[in-house]
């Protein structure tokens, strides 16, 4: 993998400004980058805790990946330093972790932003699916807010791209996410567009539960038992429209082939979100 050169920046041009989170890598800061034109914008950056070849190179893993995409809701890569301790800046999300917002502003959501998240995810998931991009670990937690009304996918790449399922046991830090896995990923390690399918259907679970942990207090050999006797998660109570529950449910067959893939589920959200907007619940 190369990183193309228009994206090495000079450590001077760098300032950290505050901690936002802990990555798996090493500390997340908020920042700013001063540019040529003696302009300056706010970035997130990413560090690397342990300097040596092989970890260095994982952690660049993610900018090789970031690079190849270009989509107004997934997180771009803004260039790195590949000089000790290496650095990835990429756009910065100023509202932070979906889940942590969700929970944060319970009382201020209305449906309609619901699932204009739920949409916008499903665009930047249609589009990693036709890049051939199988993301793993789709999650409430991450996906981040640029603006009350717009989300993007980040933490994506580390690897996740390859098929060794080595790395992806590193890359959760040794805890496989279970509650939001298809049953195929659970019990053959098949990670397809597919199960991101399945895992894209938690997501949304949680966006219309405004941050609800799926499965809560359940013990994961007991929710596989639950998703292998055909239970699954019940019905966000918040006013969800039953042409939302059955697409997730549909998200959730058992067998692969049966759930919908991303475009028709863009699709799908995007009949939904007008449903909404005009007050038609289907
Ligand atoms: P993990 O695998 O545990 O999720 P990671 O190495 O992928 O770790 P991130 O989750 O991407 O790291 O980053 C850690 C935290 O830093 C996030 O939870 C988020 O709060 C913050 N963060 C990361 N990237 C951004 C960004 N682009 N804009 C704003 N905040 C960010």
């Amino acid at each position: 993998d190369v990183l193309s050169s228009d994206y090495q920046i000079d450590r001077k041009q760098i300032q950290l400004i505050e901690l936002l989170g802990d990555g798996q890598f090493g500390e997340v800061y908020r920042g700013i980058l001063k540019t040529d034109q003696q302009s300056e914008i706010n970035v997130a950056i990413k560090t690397c805790k342990i300097q040596d070849v092989t970890t260095t190179e994982t952690f660049l893993d993610e900018a090789y990946v970031m690079q190849k995409f270009y989509h107004p809701h997934i997180i771009k890569l803004i260039g790195v330093c590949t000089e000790q301790p290496v650095l990835l800046i990429m756009e910065l999300a100023q509202l932070g972790e979906l889940r942590a917002y969700l929970v944060a502003n319970r009382n201020n959501f209305d449906l309609l932003t619901l699932v204009l998240y739920c949409e916008q995810l499903a665009s930047a998931l249609a589009y990693l699916e036709s890049k051939k991009f199988v993301h793993r670990d789709i999650a409430a937690r991450n996906a981040l807010v640029s603006s009350h009304e717009s989300v993007k996918l980040a933490d994506f790449g580390l690897s996740r791209q390859l098929t060794l399922d080595h790395s992806y046991y590193k890359a959760s830090k040794g805890k496989l996410p279970i509650k939001w896995m298809a049953p195929e990923s659970i019990n053959f390690r098949r990670f397809t567009h597919l199960s991101d399918v399945w895992m894209f259907a938690v997501c949304i679970w949680e966006i219309l539960t405004m941050g609800k942990k799926p499965f809560q207090g359940i013990p994961n050999p007991d929710v596989i038992d639950q998703i292998e006797n055909g239970i699954r998660l019940p019905l966000p109570h918040i006013n969800c429209p039953k042409s939302l529950y059955d697409l997730m449910q549909e998200c959730w067959s058992y067998e692969p082939t049966n759930r919908p893939n991303f475009i028709q589920i863009e699709t799908r959200l995007k009949l939904i979100l007008n449903q909404v907007k005009t007050n038609i619940h289907l």
